[in-house]
């Protein structure tokens, strides 16, 4: 895994990797761990979403599409807040 500063999202000082709040302007900082676990718990969802969807009738059916739908919007989301963060890194 390629070694990156972490910079604050808004002065772009550096910061430590574990620090949430910026020493320099206050701001919180983002959480790459937490897109990785909203992207991977989205999959999850969809993918038992889907095999509900397919494998069940009824309201367990209705139930699957849901999660299906829910854990779609979890990993786009997830992966777009993580593409905007890479665009926003690399300049601006
Ligand atoms: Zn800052």
């Amino acid at each position: 895994m390629p070694r990156d500063r972490v910079r604050c999202v808004e002065c772009r000082e550096p910061i430590p990797d574990d620090t949430r709040v910026c020493p320099h302007c206050d701001a919180v900082q983002p959480s790459p761990l937490l897109d990785v676990a909203t992207v991977v718990a989205g999959v999850f969802a969809f993918v038992f979403g889907a095999i509900l969807a397919l494998m069940t009738l009824g309201t367990t059916r209705l139930a699957g599409f849901m999660l299906l739908v829910v854990g779609f919007g979890l990993g786009v989301g997830g992966y777009t807040r993580h593409i905007d963060r890479r665009a926003g890194r690399r300049g601006r």
